[in-house]
């Protein structure tokens, strides 16, 4: 840890692991026997996606998506971009997109959008987290989510600051 740098514990790697455990019963009695292609949203969603794809069973398939914020500061401001495609060709499919985490909701109503265009049969939203008092695109929901957060800035189990700390077992809060 960079001297300075403390991270205060949210939740445990132990209340992880049994979320997830929560949220991959829901997604199996959702879709049943039906094949899902689960496009995870990197870098964050890295993590989440290794873990919950080995608790789903074998009719899923991977896929990886990469958006980023651009225009001026850290906060995404609604211009958004997708510089890492998918691989697969995914219309007519089910997708159901694992993100590490919904803040003011741009990304994920881009990447939905992005989606709908592609003529995908449906999509669905897993996100490990999600800050609702920051939201400033309402209909940017998760269909399964792991945790709602306070609005602090978070780090761990995918989340980076300034790339480091993705490796963390656990989600705590970054103080500067
Ligand atoms: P949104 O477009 O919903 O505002 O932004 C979502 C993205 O912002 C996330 O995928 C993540 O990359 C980043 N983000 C938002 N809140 C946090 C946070 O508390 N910690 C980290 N590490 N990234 C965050
Ligand atoms: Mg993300």
């Amino acid at each position: 840890m960079t001297p300075g740098e403390t991270v205060e514990p949210l939740i445990s790697a132990e209340q992880i692991e049994t979320r997830l455990q929560g949220l991959a019963d829901e997604i199996i009695r959702d879709y049943g026997e039906k094949p899902i292609i689960l496009l995870c949203a990197l870098t964050g969603g890295v993590i989440f996606l290794a873990d919950l794809s080995r608790k789903l069973g074998n009719n899923t398939t991977i896929d990886f998506v990469r958006a980023s914020s651009y225009g001026d500061g850290t906060v995404s401001n609604g211009k958004v971009r997708l510089d890492c495609h998918p691989k697969l060709d995914l219309a007519s499919k089910d997708v159901l997109v694992v993100e590490d985490i919904i803040d003011t909701g741009h990304t994920l109503a881009y990447l939905k959008k992005y989606l709908e265009d592609m003529n995908v049969a449906s999509v669905r939203v897993c996100a490990l987290l999600d800050k609702p008092s920051r939201r400033e695109v309402p209909e940017a929901q998760a269909d399964y989510l792991g945790f709602s957060i306070p609005d602090e800035f978070v780090v761990g189990y995918g989340l980076d600051y300034a790339q480091r700390y993705r490796n963390l077992p656990y989600v705590g809060i970054l103080k500067l």
